[in-house]
């Protein structure tokens, strides 16, 4: 039995079809076309006493992660990847993979568990971490310290108003610096941007977002340039630490990349739509999404970002704080959920769950677009966002205390 990534799944197919086909994992034995889920932690050598694929614990590797690593690394266009059992275990492997005293460079637009995690653990553990705005390239060059950074972590979309890094830009001042650039893809996925081509060494993916799609699993993933040693250091501390991905998680998250571009292209329409469609509403002060004209950084998305401009955006609501509360408080086709990346919409009031060490501001509401109508995504912010103003939608009205 084996569920060895197939040899007609070579270079020669297209992204699209590799993630549809699972890169080519099914099963020899029974002709089964999913692959079988391999839930045993130890294999057994033969009487020879060698491994006999190659495999002692399911601490190092489990059969069940090649098949996910082998899309990775094709969306990607990498040299290997790696899963791991969530999104900030793959990003903490790579700062940990640095030593005491090295300077790294983050942007203070990422995911406010990155800074939560670096403020925490690793400034008291010796790293050296300049925070910047690194949508302001000015900025990244003047925190760079050549010969002493080692590491530039961005993201792009960020969030949770989805300012543009340009990532070629920043990966030259990495490179002339002589650091390693890091990017966060999860928002932007593989379908809309590859970092990699673009100059970056390393993608991280909290692949419990866009990369399975279904708000059922909680993973992590890396996909790097090239095979060097830190490479090396980060697979080990995945051993060593313990941060794997279990064989079922590492199942469905390959089941659910077989439907990423379907979704990701879907969702991408769809927020373009609803970003639209409240530009000018006199209830919204400011509408966060890089699809737009007049975003600032839609020139730089729409040269490095091919075929949309992902399923995240943010209101800003011209009410304020208690407006922003009200709109996600009141909606009642989008979840109020944190999370993104899903089937299913979601909004939050991002500061509420940030709390006050959060990157959010209070008037915002992030939407996390799924692939439901259009329609009825844009009918629900109409109502929730209330009735001060516009006269869209006369059918909806919304009753107090609704939702
Ligand atoms: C959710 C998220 C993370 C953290 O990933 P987990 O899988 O929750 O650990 C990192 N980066 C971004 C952009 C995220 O949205």
């Amino acid at each position: 039995m084996t569920d060895k990534p197939a040899p007609h799944t070579g270079a020669s197919l297209r992204p699209e079809t590799v993630a549809a086909r699972a890169a080519g994992a099914c099963c020899a034995v029974t002709g089964a076309i999913l692959p079988p889920i391999q839930l045993s932690t130890t294999f057994a050598r033969n009487d020879a006493y060698e491994k006999v694929d190659g495999r002692g614990y399911s601490r190092d590797d489990n059969p069940g992660f090649e098949a996910v690593e082998a899309v990775l690394c094709t969306l990607e266009g990498g040299q290997a990847a790696a899963v791991f059992a969530s999104g900030m275990a793959a990003i903490a492997s790579v700062f940990q993979a640095l030593a005491p005293g090295d300077h790294v460079v983050v942007g203070d637009n990422c995911y406010f568990g990155v800074g939560k995690w670096l403020r925490a653990w690793a400034a008291p553990w010796g790293l050296d971490i300049a925070m910047v705005d690194t949508t302001d390239l000015a900025a990244v060059a003047r925190a760079v310290v050549p010969g002493r950074t080692r590491l530039v972590h961005i993201e792009t979309p960020g969030n949770p108003a989805w300012a543009i890094t340009d990532i070629a830009a920043v990966a030259r001042i990495a490179k002339a610096a002589g650091a390693r650039l890091m990017v966060d893809n999860t928002a932007a996925t593989p379908v809309l941007t590859q970092p990699l081509a673009l100059g970056a060494d390393l993608v991280v993916h909290s692949a419990t977002k866009y990369l399975n799609g279904h708000s059922d699993v909680l993973a992590g993933a890396l996909v790097t340039a090239a095979t060097d040693d830190l490479w090396e250091r980060v697979k080990s501390l995945r051993y060593l630490q313990g941060a794997v991905l279990g064989p079922f998680e590492a199942w469905l998250l390959l089941r659910g990349l077989r439907t990423l571009f379907l979704r990701v292209r879907h969702a991408s329409r769809s927020a373009q739509a609803i970003a639209e469609a409240f530009v000018g509403d006199p209830r919204v002060a400011a509408v966060c999404y890089p699809g737009l004209v007049g975003f600032p950084g839609h020139d730089v998305a729409a040269w490095q970002m091919t075929g949309g401009f992902g399923g995240m955006l943010s209101l800003r609501l011209a009410g304020g704080a208690e407006a922003a509360f009200e709109t996600a408080r009141r909606a009642q086709v989008f979840l109020r959920a944190t999370s993104l990346g899903g089937v299913e919409s979601l909004i939050e009031h991002r500061h509420t769950i940030e709390g006050e060490d959060g990157v959010a501001p209070p008037d915002l509401v992030r939407v996390s677009v799924g692939v439901e109508a259009v329609e009825d995504l844009i009918a629900d912010l109409d109502q929730a966002m209330g009735s001060a103003g516009r006269a869209v939608s006369g059918t909806v009205r919304l009753a107090a205390g609704a939702g």
